[in-house]
């Protein structure tokens, strides 16, 4: 998978076919309009008229998963949170990015008059299921445009600066590929309490917490020795200073200042400490 805006196709730029939009890497497939699994994430989209209950208003769009239409676009059949349909939502727990495509058949106020377009990275910010126009169960998403501009996450690179969180009306983690494999060594599960959070869907969630913060003026490196898989009560105790960790990792109650439990940790995860006695001096412990 290859998530993000790809080298040398900022948006805006437009495609004559979809075999255009297949040559660059945009859209990885000529005729589905998702290019996703259910395992990693959905990549990208293309919305072309093709289902009449999508709703494009720009810079918000409701989308309908694939699957369960007649040849004529009429939903005969109800559709299943599978493969792409199930990445929207694996894209949405991970708050990763979705290239939105516009072909010339789509709504007339924001589609190009011919070919196809790419119009930027979107943000999965809702998912459901719900009657469709013609009486059949579709999958649905609501997708917002991010304003800030996106760093390259191509083929897993570190992306330096690091993305920024996403201002949208809701909270969206937006984790980098460096802590999404992080989380995965982890199986989701938090590695102070253990837990780990199903949502619906059976997507499990949990949030890649970086020890010493990105960005100015902590300048937090993007590495895996600088990144926790947290569950979200922890990861926000964490960085706000309710609980903190010592040199040895254990974890301790930054109120009573007792040791509640020594964080876990993967045999192949290494844990810079000089990261951890930072995170420990911001807060003056
Ligand atoms: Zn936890």
């Amino acid at each position: 998978m290859a998530f993000g805006e790809i080298p040398n196709q900022p948006p805006g730029t437009t495609y004559p076919n979809r075999a255009a939009l297949v040559a660059v890497g945009v859209h990885r497939n000529r005729q589905a309009g998702m290019v996703g699994g259910a395992d990693r994430g959905t990549e990208s989209i293309v919305l072309n008229g093709g289902y009449r209950d999508d709703r494009d208003l720009g810079d918000e769009i409701t989308y309908t998963g694939y699957g369960g239409q007649d040849g004529t676009g009429r939903q005969v059949r109800d559709q299943s949170w599978e493969q792409a349909n199930q990445g929207m939502r694996v894209s949405e727990a991970e708050g990763l990015p979705v290239r939105v495509i516009r072909g010339w058949k789509g709504e007339p106020a924001f589609s190009p008059v011919g070919g196809f377009r790419y119009d930027g990275l979107y943000a999965v910010i809702r998912s459901w299921e719900e009657a469709s126009f013609d009486g059949p169960r579709i999958c649905r998403y609501q997708l917002v445009k991010t304003d800030d501009a996106q760093v390259p996450l191509t083929g897993g690179a570190a992306p330096t600066p690091p993305p920024r969180v996403a201002s949208t009306v809701m909270r969206v983690v937006r984790d980098t590929m460096v802590a999404v494999g992080v989380k995965t060594l982890y199986d989701y599960k938090c590695q102070v309490c253990d837990r780990q959070l199903v949502l619906p869907g059976r997507i499990a969630y949990a949030e890649g917490a970086h020890i010493r913060p990105l960005g100015l003026p902590h300048q937090g490196p993007d590495v895996p020795e600088n990144v926790l898989c947290l569950c979200p009560n922890d990861h926000v105790r964490l960085d706000k200073g309710a609980i903190f960790l010592t040199d040895e990792l254990d974890v301790v109650d930054a109120e009573t200042l007792e040791v509640i439990g020594r964080l876990r940790r993967h045999p192949n995860h290494h844990i810079d400490r000089t990261h951890v006695a930072y995170l420990r001096g911001m807060f003056g412990y």
